[in-house]
């Protein structure tokens, strides 16, 4: 890389839910800070957020745009829109980062607040309503679908485990295996106690008005009239930098950290959906005020005792 065109205190990529609030505890942390951001939230399609005091049922972007304007009312932070290509590590121990604009910015420290790729490919259909009526948690959007005939696209222990939590929210409940199901004998008759319908039909496509189901298609031609199906996508990090940088990731895909967002690599924190399989608004603005705690911390007592 070249020379870089700005030295910030931490740079974050990813400027969503979590990168704004560690932004934020970073700018009230007298911190220079540079966010980089694709603008590619993964919750972009759905039309209310729900489950987060004080937004509960409003537009994503919509708090998004809130938490960006108070973010960047502390004029040491600076917002820009792009993607971040690469990463590397100095002798002195800073970072440097590339954009895709070919701009290279350099920092003391990163936060990785990236999110991840969920995988909607495989059923036509299934990524026009991911978020809208093909849902992955019924805390954020179960309440809306309440009774309704649902369906848990899944398999094996996941399927039963699903089945279990969303029994709470409707008693309609199919779980479409998508071919044939890999249910023990107990565990149908755990379903057939509670009324929830197996389906192994393989599924051809989802009928919807604009990602809002109506029903689900079958190879054969048969159809099964459905307002929902729950559904936990296969994912990939968004950014692939933090692992090309060396940090560690789980057995589930998520990068490692520690209870202050810290990772494998000294000077690099990670926040939101990239480490954890909870979820949520409110969980990601959580770790996000954490880490960007937990990075100025650790600027901050490091110049002490220089
Ligand atoms: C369909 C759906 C609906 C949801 N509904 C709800 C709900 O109702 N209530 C609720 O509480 N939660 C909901 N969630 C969960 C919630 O949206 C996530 O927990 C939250 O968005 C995670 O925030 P984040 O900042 O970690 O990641 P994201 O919001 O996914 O943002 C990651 C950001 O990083 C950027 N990025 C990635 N790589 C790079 C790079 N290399 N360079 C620059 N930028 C990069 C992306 O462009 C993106 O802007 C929903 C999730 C989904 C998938």
């Amino acid at each position: 890389m070249e020379t870089p065109n700005k030295t910030f205190d931490v740079i974050i990529i990813g400027g969503s839910y979590s990168g704004l609030a560690a932004a934020l505890a970073l700018g009230r942390a007298l911190m220079n800070v540079l966010i980089i951001d694709g603008a590619e939230p993964c919750n972009k399609q759905t039309p209310h957020s729900h489950n987060f005091l004080t937004q509960d049922g409003k537009k994503p972007a919509e708090i998004h745009k809130q938490g960006k304007e108070q973010v960047l009312m502390y004029n040491t932070v600076e917002f820009l829109e792009g993607v971040a290509v690469a990463g590397r590590k100095m002798d002195d121990g800073t970072f440097e980062i590339q954009v895709s604009k070919g701009e290279i910015f350099r920092a003391g420290q990163l936060i990785f607040a990236t999110g991840i790729k969920d995988d909607l490919s495989g059923i036509p259909g299934l990524a026009e309503c991911w978020g809208i009526s093909v849902i992955h948690c019924p805390y954020c959007h179960g309440y809306e679908v309440r009774n309704e005939p649902t369906g848990i696209l899944s398999n094996g222990p996941e399927a039963i485990e699903i089945a279990g939590l969303i029994s709470n929210w409707t008693k309609d409940l199919t779980i479409l295996t998508n071919g044939e199901h890999t249910f023990s004998e107990e565990e149908e008759l755990k379903l057939k106690k509670h009324d929830i319908k197996i389906d192994e039909r393989t599924i051809a496509k989802l009928k919807h008005d604009n990602g809002y189901l109506s029903s689900v298609t079958f190879q054969d031609g048969s159809e099964l009239s459905l307002k929902a199906i729950y559904y936990r996508p296969t994912f990939v990090q968004h950014c692939q930098i933090p692992q090309a940088l060396g940090c560690e990731l789980t057995e589930e895909g998520y990068i490692k950290v520690d209870s202050t967002q810290a990772t494998s690599i000294k000077g690099i924190f990670a926040c939101g959906d990239n480490v954890t399989r909870m979820r949520a608004v409110a969980n990601a603005v959580f770790m996000g005020t954490m880490a960007g705690v937990a990075a100025s911390r650790q600027l901050i007592l490091d110049r002490f005792s220089e």
